[in-house]
């Protein structure tokens, strides 16, 4: 099989047809007509096998994992998806693997109504390169540098099941059954909050998707807002997995510091906060209040009124 065989049968007319697309893929470009008043949000996101997934993955979770690791970055900003292009280097030509990578992909991108409108396919270590591309109404897009003294602190979902999901399959962690499933699916298929970051527009002061880990990337609002936060680790939300799987104080350093969640964490001025969860709950995605922002520049994990050490763990998990 050649690379035009490749792109004409696995990723030609992929992802949801959009009337916004004048040319998609086969041209040297692609051509989409933005909408009038709005902003075009671009993100770019890259996965390398053996440092952003494992080589054995299975190849329709990397395909639907690598669209949504980017619809996170729009939802995050409040951006409606658009169009995409894909970046993808092959050792080979695995037909099989194509094939599911595709149609994961796919299902991500049809979901939220993402056009596959191009991309480039080369030979090479295997790697995947999404650019997407959304749209929001200008001067609404959400970003890390409007948080204020006194906001409150939200996140969406339940957080640590992806580290926890990882630490499964790299033998970190001996467990089984429909908790560790769960843990498993929720590492291999996560839930970009698009429609709630949607609805955080106009009410939330600020706003990140969580890739990193929470104090990693709430550490990213405070530098950008110039302020500083107080968590209360005890309204960190967990999911019945994790609380049946391991202590409580493990439970919660997955949740501070486990990567790849994409749960969106923003932040909502004391006047807001009767709207918000009004609009999140329209949005049908679950959320916590988890702490509020001070003043300080720095970050206070608390517990019971004292300050909290999350206890060392020995996985580190994948994203750098
Ligand atoms: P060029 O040499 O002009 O870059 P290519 O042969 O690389 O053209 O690609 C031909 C067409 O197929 C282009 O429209 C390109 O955007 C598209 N394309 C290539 N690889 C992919 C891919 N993996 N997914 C989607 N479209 C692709
Ligand atoms: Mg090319």
């Amino acid at each position: 099989m050649k690379e035009f065989n490749v792109i004409e049968r696995f990723f030609a007319e992929r992802g949801q047809a959009r009337r916004d697309v004048e040319l998609s893929v086969g041209d040297d470009c692609a051509l989409v007509n933005p909408a009038e008043h709005k902003s075009i949000a671009i993100s770019c996101d890259t996965l390398v096998e053996n440092v952003h997934f494992l080589a054995d993955m299975p190849a329709k979770a990397l395909g639907y994992k690598s669209v949504a690791v980017n619809l996170s970055d729009l939802a995050a900003m409040g951006a409606e998806p658009a169009w995409m292009t894909l970046a993808i280097t092959l050792p080979n030509i695995d037909e099989a693997w194509l094939d599911a990578f595709s149609q994961g992909l796919n299902d991500a991108a049809e979901y939220y109504g993402v056009a596959l409108v191009g991309g480039d396919t080369t030979r090479g270590p295997k790697s995947i390169t999404i650019t997407i591309n959304g749209q929001v109404p200008k001067g609404k897009a959400l970003t890390r540098s409007g948080a204020n003294n006194g906001d409150w602190i939200y996140v969406t979902g339940t957080l640590g099941d992806s580290a926890l999901g990882l630490a499964i399959l790299r033998g970190e962690q001996t467990l089984s059954g429909d908790a560790a499933q769960y843990l498993i699916q929720r590492h291999y298929y996560p839930t970009p909050r698009v429609l709630a970051g949607q609805s955080l527009r106009n009410l939330a002061s600020s706003a990140i998707d969580l890739s990193d880990g929470l104090v990693s990337d709430i550490g990213h609002i405070l530098k950008h807002s110039n302020v500083g936060a107080t968590v209360d680790v005890d309204q960190l939300p967990l999911s019945a997995a994790m609380r049946e799987s391991v202590e409580y104080e493990q439970a919660l350093s997955y949740a501070l510091t486990g990567g790849e969640d994409y749960e969106l964490l923003f932040t909502v001025p004391e006047s807001q906060r009767g709207a918000l969860e009004t609009s999140l709950a329209h949005a049908g995605v679950s959320f916590a209040k988890i702490g509020q922002i001070s003043t300080g520049n720095k970050l206070r994990l608390m517990k019971e009124g004292a300050t909290f050490k999350p206890i060392n763990f020995s996985f580190e998990h994948f994203t750098s």
